[in-house]
């Protein structure tokens, strides 16, 4: 069902939500995305490219999502792009199928192990965590170029790292994104922040996963440089497409290794909406501009 929420007409109908949408996002098309992620690697990031979708209701589109991601690795060996994929497990059909979404996860591994890259599971709403986590166990001890995003405002993160450590790969600390009810996540910033900064510190003094702590916030950035400072394994920051780019900036001159989160594809509405819940300012800049101030 098509939404035209009167957001939604300002995002997709003006030019302001378009320039929004441009500042989030590489654009609808694959070479438009593999374009901004060559500039970004020429700044000295690396980048997570997202085809951008989630929840899918049948196998046709799984399947659609599928290719595309193996489109998107093809693109990253030609282009010889410093790049690894990002995927959320409902766009390969983890919605109404886990075995299918295992299976192409596992394919998607695959090809990209050719390739020399690696994927990063997406962590999405609770209702997917336990699923997300069990497809993760079943396709990385045989792939081994996975990794996966955990949230700090979940309560049960901690001990999902005791089942996800032992795995190895990369491990993305992420605050969380969706909104969360209370028995499953904590309620306060101030939780979720110290919550974040405990699992920075548990996943720096692992030697065995690649830590990949996601955020902008200043605080958690300082506390992660310090947990990692006596790190002798790798670990990385990464940050989302136009957001704080001016700290992006100064890890990249700091000598910090920066990821960059960068989504592409004409499903572009809903990932901009949560990057405008999570900052209402983006909406008060979206306004004015649409209002020609
Ligand atoms: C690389 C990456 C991957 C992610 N993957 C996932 C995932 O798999 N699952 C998931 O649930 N969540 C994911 N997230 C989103 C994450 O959970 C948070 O919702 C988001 O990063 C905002 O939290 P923050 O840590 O930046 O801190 P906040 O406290 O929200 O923000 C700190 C500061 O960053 C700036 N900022 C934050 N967000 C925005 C914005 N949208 N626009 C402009 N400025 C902003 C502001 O200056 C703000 O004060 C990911 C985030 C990143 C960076």
């Amino acid at each position: 069902m098509t939404d035209w929420s009167p957001v939604r007409k300002l995002l997709v109908e003006t030019t302001a939500g378009k320039g929004l949408s441009h500042r989030f996002v590489a654009g609808e098309t694959l070479d438009e995305a593999a374009a901004v992620a060559a500039a970004l690697n020429a700044e000295g990031a690396q980048v997570s490219l997202d085809f951008l979708g989630e929840l899918v209701g049948d196998s046709t589109a799984a399947f659609e999502a599928r290719d595309a991601y193996l489109a998107c690795l093809e693109r990253i060996g030609s282009d010889g792009l410093d790049a690894n994929i990002s995927v959320k497990l409902t766009h390969l059909g983890l919605g109404f199928d886990e075995a299918l979404a295992t299976d192409l996860l596992a394919h998607l591994a695959e090809r990209a192990l050719d390739i020399g890259t690696t994927i990063t599971v997406d962590m999405e709403e609770s209702a997917f965590t336990e699923s997300v986590i069990s497809v993760y166990e079943a396709v990385q001890p045989v792939a081994g170029n996975l990794g996966i995003a955990v949230q700090a405002y979940l309560y049960r993160t901690q001990p999902d790292l005791d089942r996800i450590i032992p795995l190895g790969g990369h491990v993305r600390l992420c605050k969380g994104a969706y909104a969360e009810p209370e028995d499953v996540a904590y309620p306060s910033r101030a939780r979720v922040d110290s919550a974040f900064d405990d699992l920075s510190k548990r996943l720096m003094g692992e030697p065995g996963v690649l830590p990949a702590i996601a955020t902008h916030d200043l605080p958690r950035i300082a506390l992660a440089k310090e947990h990692g400072a006596n790190r002798l394994a790798p670990w990385e920051f990464q940050m989302l497409y136009g957001v704080r780019r001016d700290v992006q900036a100064q890890l990249i001159e700091d000598g910090y290794p920066l990821r960059i989160y960068l989504p592409y594809g004409s499903a572009w509405y809903s990932y901009l909406t949560r990057r405008v819940a999570e900052r209402p300012a983006n909406l008060a800049f979206l306004l004015r501009a649409a209002a020609g101030k």
